[in-house]
């Protein structure tokens, strides 16, 4: 079986969750099998080739899961990007539309050093307001966001298109 079969046999759907109309992609059987799991992180650590990640940034929640031992497999430093009031140190927040309201996602102002190479990660992209405020967050720091890996897109949103027509220079993965 190739990556991208082994990843979609281990996320379940789950219709109506958190809301009804909603399917939430559930990665709980993925993170539970050793061979899934450790392939989908070395494939993260892979993506940059040779290229040098100084931090490698989750999301919170389940992008922590992901990010760190990427970040462990890449001789990165991991950060937390955390929703808005769990950071107990100063913090740079960005808030975003959610389809009813909105969010705000918050890093500690000392996370990042300036010129840092960044890689974000997250589990789902959807909308895509969670990674756009993200790399907003980094570049606040003065660092780089050198690419934005995610397990799958959502494609029907059109998230990965839009976000390339904002950074342009951006790589935004999925598998
Ligand atoms: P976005 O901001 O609309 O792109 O939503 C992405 C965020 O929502 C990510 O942090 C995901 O963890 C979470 N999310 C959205 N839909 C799903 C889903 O179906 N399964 C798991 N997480 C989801």
């Amino acid at each position: 079986m190739d990556l991208h079969d082994l990843l979609v046999s281990r996320i379940r759907d789950v219709p109506d969750w958190p809301k009804a109309g909603v399917v939430f992609k559930d990665i709980s059987p993925l993170l539970a099998d050793h061979d899934a799991f450790t392939a989908l992180v070395d494939a993260f650590a892979g993506q940059c080739g040779e290229a040098r990640v100084d931090k490698v940034a989750g999301i919170e929640a389940r992008g922590f899961i992901l990010a760190a031992p990427v970040a462990y497999r890449a001789g990165a430093g991991f950060v937390p990007v955390r929703k808005q009031g769990k950071l107990p140190r100063a913090t740079f927040a960005e808030s975003y539309d959610l389809e009813y309201g909105s969010a705000t996602l918050e890093v500690h102002q000392d996370a990042f050093a300036p010129g840092d190479r960044v890689l974000v990660i997250d589990d789902v992209l959807a909308t895509g307001g969670t990674v756009a405020a993200t790399v907003e967050l980094v570049r606040r720091s003065g660092a780089d966001v050198v690419g934005v890996s995610v397990l799958m897109e959502l494609g029907f949103l059109g998230a990965a298109a839009k976000l390339a027509g904002r950074y342009p220079d951006l790589p935004i993965r999925s598998f």
